[in-house]
């Protein structure tokens, strides 16, 4: 079968080195050209990212030597490549400006920022819940002008376990939600060794990350209108979110009210049955399944349970009741891998295999 080309914009950053590793040997998509600013511009990728390669696997050599393009050279990527990856990390509006330059030169872009998150007509989606939304993709052709070209986000990575974890309760009323993340630090681009402040300490604030844990479900969460997705109003969210000394993996844990009356056992019999169409469909990067509930009282872990699934599984654990609230629990998810490069290319394989890309 003859695979799409693809180009990773931001191909040098934490993300970017991700989506290499994650399109090596891929089914569907081959990786043929990297872009990053213009500092790596003109560099074989393995100079670009020499001394900041954070993956355990060495480079995949066919990657290593290509030359990396300027991002903003739009012109130029534009005419080799079927699908873009991006990873950039760039001011809101001049990432909002490039994406949409790329996606009127009639390329689908997928994306990790959060430039278009907001945009109505762009789909924000987790494949496995809300792939009914990517019916908005036609409205935001007709906007741009284009026949192919269009932009498909997924959303921040601190969210994806518990809204994960809610969607299969959704007729159970919930309306009140009070999370807390514990983020790690590669969330920031970073690692342990080159964030040392970060060493037997925790920060209680990550820049625009609490309006975005408390705002993106309820896009996730809304339905599709006259060629726009109108957010989600049934439910509020309360999320504080704070850096931890953990290299990948973000946990959540969650306190809800639900409007109907329901047991801990019925719960957790709904994520253990919950099925997805991404797993019917049997996409190569849809984890299998989606949702584990673990009954151990110390689990899920970030050093034991992120790669649950290949860092694409969503873990759950200690659902009991709540003083407060009707009911509490744990949730945790990869953040680089669900919540970034892994996330995006489920939600590209998503759309290749209807026919979108
Ligand atoms: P990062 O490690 O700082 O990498 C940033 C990338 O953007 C690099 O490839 C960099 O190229 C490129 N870049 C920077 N300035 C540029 C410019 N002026 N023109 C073109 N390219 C430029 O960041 P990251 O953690 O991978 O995050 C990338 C994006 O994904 C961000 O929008 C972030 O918010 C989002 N995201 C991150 C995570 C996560 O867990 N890390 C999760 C979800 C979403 P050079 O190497 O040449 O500077």
């Amino acid at each position: 079968m003859k695979k799409i080309r693809v180009a990773i914009a931001g191909a040098t950053g934490m993300v970017g080195q991700s989506f290499v590793m994650l399109n090596q040997d891929h089914r569907n998509f081959e990786v043929v050209l990297v872009a990053a600013s213009d500092r790596s511009a003109g560099k074989p990728y393995y100079e670009a990212v020499d001394g900041r390669w954070v993956m355990g696997e060495e480079i995949p050599p066919n990657i290593a030597e290509m030359r990396v393009y300027d991002a903003l050279d739009v012109d130029a990527i534009a005419g080799q490549v079927d699908l873009i990856f991006s990873a950039i990390s760039l001011g809101q509006k001049e990432t909002a400006e490039l994406e949409e330059r790329y996606a009127r030169c009639e390329i689908p872009v997928v994306s990790n920022n959060s430039a278009h998150r907001w945009t109505p007509d762009v789909p924000m989606v987790i494949p496995e819940l809300n792939h009914s939304h990517l019916q908005v993709i036609s409205a935001q052709r007709k906007r741009l002008g284009t026949k192919r070209g269009f932009i498909a986000v997924k959303p921040n990575c601190s969210i994806q376990s518990y809204v994960s974890a809610i969607y299969p309760l959704l007729d159970l009323g919930p309306y009140e939600l009070m999370v807390s993340t514990y983020q790690a630090v590669s969330g920031a681009g970073k690692t342990l060794k080159t964030w040392p402040e970060m060493q037997d300490n925790v920060i209680p604030y990550i820049a625009g990350e609490e309006e975005k844990s408390e705002k993106e479900p309820l896009k996730i969460l809304g339905h599709v209108g006259q060629g726009e997705i109108c957010p989600a109003s049934f439910i509020k969210i309360s999320a504080q979110c704070v850096r931890v000394p953990v290299s990948n993996g973000h946990l959540a844990t969650v306190s809800m009210n639900l409007r109907k009356p329901v047991t801990c056992e019925d719960i957790i019999e709904r994520w253990r049955s919950f099925k997805t169409l991404p797993q019917k469909l049997g996409l190569p990067s849809a984890p299998n399944p989606f949702l584990t509930y673990f009954d151990e009282d110390d689990r899920p872990q970030p050093r034991l349970d992120r790669y649950l699934q290949q860092g694409m599984g969503i873990a759950i654990g200690r659902l009991r009741e709540d003083p407060i609230f009707d009911f509490k629990f744990v949730a945790l998810s990869h953040n680089t891998v669900r919540g970034a490069a892994g996330g995006a290319i489920l939600l590209a394989e998503f759309l290749y295999d209807q026919g979108d890309i």
